[in-house]
Order: C-alpha cells, then sequence, then structure tokens
C-alpha cells in the first residue's frame, strides 16, 4: 500500500471509532434521566475540590464562607460539606490519568462540587500532557451547561452567558490526528440534543426572568454544518418560546459589539457552542472588573459542579503572591451554588455582601500583590460584612 493510502486507512480507523462514541453518546443524552429536586435530597452532599496554584487559597476561603452561610443545615445533618482529594496536578501526573481511578466515584457521592482551578499541562511543562481535568470532569459528570453571569450595573450590563460544555471544538481536543507529518486534523461535534438541552436552558432561564430575547451566537455563515445545526436547533426551540425573540449573531461582530457601550446593553442571555463561550465569556468578566471576580456553573440534570473563570495562576505562585489573589470568584461560585441547590436567600445574602465589599464599599482592597491585602483579609471581611443585620438595607443603598 502507497504511504498516501496507509495515512487515509489510518485516518478513517481513527474517524471510525469517535463516529462510534459520538452515536452511543447521543443515545445516552437521549435516555439521560431528568433533572434532580434538590429539596428531597437527603442529606445534599457538598464537595470541595482545592485545586492547583492558587486554587487551594482561594477555594478554602470560599468554603469558610460556605460554611457558614450553611451552618445551621450542617448542624441538623441536612447538608454535608466534605473535601475531595486526589486532583492536584501531582497526584493526576502520578496516576497517569486526568481524573484518578476512585476520584469520580467520589465525585459521583457529592450533589454539587465546588472547585479551585485545576492545572492543565500543556507541551514543555514538567507534567505529562494529560487531558484537561475540567474538560473531563464536564464530560463525565455530563454537565453540559457551563452559566457564567455577569454584571456592572453601573454600566447597564446584565448578561448570563450559557455556554455549551460538552461539545463542539472541545469534546475531541485531545483526540485530533496527524494524518501525516504535514497534515493535522481536529474535529468539531454539535449534536441535535446537545445543542437542544442548552439552548432549552436558556430560553427558560429567560422566561422565569420575565426576558423577551435570547441570543444564539455562532459562526453559521463559515462553519455550515456544525454551527449550521446549532442555529437551527436554537430556531426550532425559540419556535416553542411565544414572546421570547431569538436574536442571532456571529461570533466576530458579537465580540466587537461587547465593546459597544450602546449596544452591548441590549444584551441579556446569550447561548452559544463551548469554544465561542470560552472566548466570550472572559471577554465579558473583564468589565466586572477581571477574571478574579467571576464565578461559573457547570450544570447537568444530576450533577452541578461551581468554579472560577480563571485558572491556577502558576506565576502568582511562583512570584509568591498566591496568598493575595482574590477569592471573590470562587465566592462567586459559591452564590450559584446555594442557589441552585435551594438556598436561594443565603445566596442573594452572599451576593450582596460580595458587590457591597468589592463594588462599593471597597474598606479592604485586592490587587493581586504585596500593596493590598490577602484573600483572607478580604475574606474576613466578607464575613464581617454577612453578620451585618441590615446587610440588604446597606446594600440597597449603593443601588439607588
Ligand atoms: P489564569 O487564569 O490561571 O491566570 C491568568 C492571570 O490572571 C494570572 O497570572 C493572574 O494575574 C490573573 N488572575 C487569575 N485569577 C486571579 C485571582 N483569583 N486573583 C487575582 N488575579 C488572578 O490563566 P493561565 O495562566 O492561562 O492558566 C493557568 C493554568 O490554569 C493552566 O494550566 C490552565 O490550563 C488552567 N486553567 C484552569 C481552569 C479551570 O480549572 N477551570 C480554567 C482556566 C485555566
Amino acid at each position: 500500500m502507497s504511504e498516501r493510502r496507509e495515512a487515509i486507512e489510518r485516518a478513517m480507523a481513527h474517524f471510525e471509532k469517535l463516529l462510534a462514541e459520538q452515536m452511543d453518546r447521543v443515545e445516552r443524552m437521549k435516555a439521560a434521566e431528568d433533572w434532580i429536586d434538590y429539596s428531597k435530597v437527603d442529606p445534599i452532599v457538598i464537595g470541595v475540590v482545592g485545586g492547583d496554584g492558587i486554587g487551594p487559597y482561594i477555594s478554602g476561603e470560599a468554603k469558610k464562607v460556605l460554611e457558614y452561610l450553611l451552618r445551621n443545615e450542617v448542624k441538623a445533618g441536612k447538608v454535608e460539606i466534605r473535601n475531595i482529594a486526589g486532583l492536584s496536578i501531582e497526584e493526576r501526573a502520578r496516576a497517569m490519568k486526568a481524573i484518578p481511578d476512585g476520584v469520580i466515584e467520589e465525585l459521583k457521592r457529592c450533589h454539587a462540587i465546588l472547585k479551585g482551578p485545576l492545572t492543565t499541562p500543556k507541551k514543555g511543562d514538567p507534567w505529562p500532557n494529560l487531558e484537561s481535568a475540567n474538560v473531563a470532569m464536564r464530560r463525565e459528570l455530563d454537565l453540559f451547561a457551563n452559566v457564567r453571569p455577569v454584571k456592572v450595573p453601573s454600566q447597564g450590563i446584565d448578561w448570563i452567558f450559557f455556554r455549551e460544555n460538552t461539545e463542539g471544538a472541545y469534546i475531541l481536543g485531545s483526540q485530533g490526528l496527524n494524518v501525516n507529518d504535514e497534515i493535522a486534523f481536529d474535529f468539531k461535534v454539535i449534536t441535535n440534543p446537545g445543542a437542544e438541552r442548552i439552548v432549552k436552558l436558556a430560553f427558560e432561564h429567560a422566561k422565569k426572568n420575565g426576558i423577551d430575547r435570547v441570543t444564539a451566537v455562532t459562526k453559521a455563515n463559515v462553519i455550515k454544518t456544525s454551527d449550521g445545526k446549532f442555529l437551527e436547533v436554537a430556531r426550532k426551540v425559540a419556535e416553542k418560546y411565544p414572546g421570547i425573540e431569538l436574536d442571532e449573531w456571529f461570533i466576530d461582530i458579537m465580540a466587537a459589539k461587547l465593546v459597544d457601550p450602546k449596544r452591548r446593553t441590549q444584551f441579556r442571555v446569550v447561548v452559544l457552542p463551548n469554544l465561542y463561550g470560552d472566548i466570550i465569556t472572559d471577554e465579558a468578566a473583564e468589565f466586572q472588573g477581571g477574571v478574579g471576580t467571576a464565578g461559573s456553573a457547570n450544570i447537568g440534570k444530576r450533577y452541578a459542579m461551581f468554579e472560577a473563570i480563571h485558572g491556577s495562576a502558576p506565576r502568582m505562585v511562583e512570584e509568591g503572591r498566591a496568598q493575595y489573589a482574590d477569592p471573590s470568584s470562587m465566592m462567586r461560585a459559591a452564590v450559584m451554588l446555594l442557589g441552585h441547590i435551594g438556598f436561594v436567600e443565603e445566596a442573594k445574602r452572599l451576593e450582596m455582601a460580595l458587590d457591597i465589599c468589592s463594588q462599593h464599599e471597597k474598606k479592604v482592597v485586592l490587587t493581586g500583590r504585596q500593596d493590598g491585602a490577602t484573600g483572607a483579609e478580604f475574606a474576613d471581611y466578607v464575613m464581617e460584612t454577612l453578620h451585618d443585620p441590615d446587610l440588604e438595607g446597606k446594600w440597597k443603598g449603593y443601588q439607588s
């Protein structure tokens, strides 16, 4: 067989295997159980994963706040907060696995997970080139929706992004193919059930919150097949929500319009495939004060995981600045966790305290360096604010 033919055959065998896996995944999605009802779960188990780099610092502070807000439920045995070990980069490298054996079972014993950032090795790092533990966790727990709110009331910004989390350009990110020395291929997958469940979640959010428009972002004019399918599914879902308009944008112009002060306030609920969601949400977070201030939720029907939108910030650790990292991102993630499992009042209190501390009163200011406060000092400030009997009055005072 010629070299050329051999390369084509190898590629076809590789593609065949991927196709079979994706067809199985579609069947699993179709057969998936319905949404968990947290009001019927006793006890609700919250797992805390410290993470790498600045992770243990900031997730430790967020855990303290969570333990304080849920102290009565923990005492009554209605909520259990437990640490999940085994996911540090050292442990993953030792096991040579994105998620070491046994840890996934530990995670599956939890109902909600608060996760610090995990380092993903890249070429040239001292670690084996493992798959991202974050991507693996989203896939293993079928956390299909990455939900990221961004709010800047003073600029009229009130966005919530629904990023598809389990397909698109990322799901086969480690399974691309070097067909020969000269040709590299990656794969991008969009499926009907995958697109439908994320678009539906976005429309449901709009409906519940009285918002009359959902923006879908693709590049369907160029990536016609997969992005085309995402848009086609979005149009079909939209038909079932009379009164809510589907607003269609292409990713390039959307990225531009987010910096247009006149246009950007019109966006409210935005739904996007994986890669576009990743990029746009980091851009969006900059308006709120940078990635250190934003949390995100990874939601599936049975499990949910809450995290910061940033990574493990290795440079901060190398420069001895880990203790100055901003824990607000993990605390914002805790706000979303509390709301998701039904502690709406506690979520609201923590959100108000964070708004007061980081956007209005600013008695303790973080700079990420020695000239600012430490994350622990900021956490103490948040706790003090939470203790204020007139927390809501104070917060309302800042809104007018
Ligand atoms: P990063 O997000 O870790 O950090 C970039 C910069 O942002 C930092 O150098 C720091 O200046 C700033 N920053 C981030 N978080 C901060 C905080 N809480 N307080 C103050 N400043 C903060 O980006 P990176 O360097 O590209 O990624 C580092 C590692 O994290 C990589 O291995 C990457 O794969 C991983 N990562 C993990 C997740 C996740 O766990 N979900 C997300 C993104 C990146």
